[in-house]
């Protein structure tokens, strides 16, 4: 899509730091980082919303989750990890091409409060 600054990012017409590719996903930092090491999973394919989401699009997608989710692991040492996907602008979404975000959290330190959470 010519006015998706994801698929942008993918043709590398708008610059990202990657941190995993293969033939169907993308990994990379988050420009604006909740906390250390947030990361963005996309798939190639342009793809609004999760109710938009072909299944062998999700199957590849997830897949590699866990690989992506263990590397920033590794490389950043948090104490745990939110993986979440807005769907829709009232959900927050503002990016209209599905992504997966990899948020690690670093306990109270980290200065980030999800809505859930009580402490
Ligand atoms: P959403 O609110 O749609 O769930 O998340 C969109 C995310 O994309 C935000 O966390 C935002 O910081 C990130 N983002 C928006 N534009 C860019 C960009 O040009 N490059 C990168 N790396 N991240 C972006
Ligand atoms: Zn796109």
């Amino acid at each position: 899509m010519s006015d998706c600054i994801f698929c942008k990012i993918i043709d590398g017409s708008i610059p990202s730091t990657k941190v995993y590719e293969d033939d169907h996903v993308l990994a990379f930092m988050d420009v604006s980082p909740l906390t250390k090491g947030h990361t963005l999973l996309i798939p190639k394919q342009h793809v609004k919303d999760i109710f938009e989401m072909p299944e062998d699009v999700a199957r590849n997608l997830y897949a590699v989750a866990p690989k992506i989710a263990g590397a920033i692991k590794s490389a950043f040492n948090p104490v745990g990890m939110n993986t979440l996907n807005n769907n829709g602008a009232f959900a927050g979404q503002t990016v209209f091409h599905y992504h997966l975000h990899f948020i690690p959290r670093y306990d109270e330190t980290d200065g980030l409060k999800m809505k859930w959470e009580t402490k």
